[in-house]
């Protein structure tokens, strides 16, 4: 198992140490801000990508409850990423919100336009994505998929490793099921 309760940093050296717990145990509610800000055609590739990301959760028994908002009365003015306490202001408690970054993620050692963060305090998660010309064209729609169920993989509490999707591969593999099955049991 790797993911929550895991410090064997040894092991995983980029084990972020997250153990979110949602206030609906394994119901998750999912708030995208990103999907009404793209062009239509984009839009609807994001939503497939999303809505598949979030179905290859669900074998480990995950349910989403998942809708969409429009950004403007959510989004923190001018995110950057850089600032502290930006990331503080997006977040929606209880909630796992997806929302538009201008932001390089530099933490994440497999997704270079994404970023996944989580707080304790107020059982939230924030995933970030920069929709650049990467995101679009430096990835077919398989990669694309992967990205998303990998950060959504930190909101569950997974850290890197495993050989699934935490590694990098594009979906998850029966350990990171059974480890989010376990987690949330
Ligand atoms: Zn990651």
């Amino acid at each position: 198992m790797h993911g929550p309760g895991d410090l064997n940093t040894q092991t995983y050296p980029t084990n972020l140490d997250w153990a979110p717990s949602w206030p609906g145990g394994r119901i998750v509610e999912v708030v995208d801000t990103l999907a009404l800000t793209l062009r239509p055609l984009r839009r609807a590739v994001w939503r497939k990508a999303r809505d598949k990301a979030l179905r290859l959760w669900e074998p480990a028994g995950m349910i989403f409850r998942l809708s969409e908002r429009d950004a403007s009365a959510w989004e923190f003015p001018g995110f950057t990423g850089l600032k502290v306490g930006e990331s503080e202001s997006c977040l929606l408690p209880g909630k796992l919100r997806i929302a538009r970054s201008t932001y390089n993620a530099p933490a994440d050692t497999y997704y270079p336009i994404s970023w996944a963060w989580w707080t304790a305090e107020r059982q939230g998660a924030c995933v970030f994505f920069k929709p650049n010309k990467h995101f679009w064209q430096g990835y077919w729609f398989g990669q694309l998929v992967a990205n998303v169920c990998h950060e959504l993989g930190h909101c569950l509490g997974l850290s890197h490793g495993g050989g699934g999707v935490m590694s990098g591969a594009l979906r998850p593999n029966e350990h990171d099921l059974d480890s989010v099955r376990r987690y949330y049991s």
